[in-house]
């Protein structure tokens, strides 16, 4: 059976995620969509939060499976027995950080994590959940960018 994961914020879930969500379920066996839980990083959503959207958009599909984790994400995959990590490239300026995100799980795994890329849809190429924030954020419409539960768990955050 192929699996693969597709690792990522996700704060919150837009058309651009769900395009790649959508390709992935038509390739592989198994796919889990797996919410990075990071104290670091200060999201706008809980991580709670996150899931339920991601499950609210992705109810069509029958072979992915949502989830958080924590931690190391080669350690993450062992325990799944996954070795195909799925990340979505937008543009150039992506390209630098996942290659070396990649590069560097394959090395920590002991050469047995895989990443595999997949280009965006020229139509979802300029959006990423920070514009979307910031536009929310300003009390803009962001109806072109994230399905209308999202919008309005947006909309909610921010008190409009
Ligand atoms: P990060 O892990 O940097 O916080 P996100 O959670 O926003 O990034 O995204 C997870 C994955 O989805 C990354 O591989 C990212 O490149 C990809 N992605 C984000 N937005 C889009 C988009 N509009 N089209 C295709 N892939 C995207």
């Amino acid at each position: 059976m192929s699996s693969i994961i597709y690792p990522g914020s996700f704060d919150p879930v837009t058309y651009g995620h769900i395009d790649i969500i959508k390709r992935a379920s038509k390739n592989y066996d198994l796919v889990y969509v797996s919410v990075l839980d990071n104290n670091k990083k200060s999201p706008l959503f809980t991580v709670e939060e996150r899931v339920k959207m991601l499950k609210d958009v992705t109810g069509d599909f029958d072979n992915i499976i949502i989830e958080t984790f924590g931690g190391l994400l080669i350690d993450y995959a062992k325990e799944k027995n996954v070795h195909m990590i799925l990340r979505g490239l937008r543009a150039l300026t992506d390209f630098e950080y996942e290659l070396h995100m990649a590069q560097t799980n394959y090395l920590i795994s002991g050469g047995t994590l895989e990443t595999v890329f997949l280009p965006t849809d020229l139509e979802y190429s300029y959006l990423s959940s920070t514009t979307v924030r910031e536009i929310a954020s300003f009390k803009g419409d962001v109806s072109k960018f994230v399905p209308d539960c999202v919008a309005q768990s947006l909309y909610k955050k921010f008190g409009y």
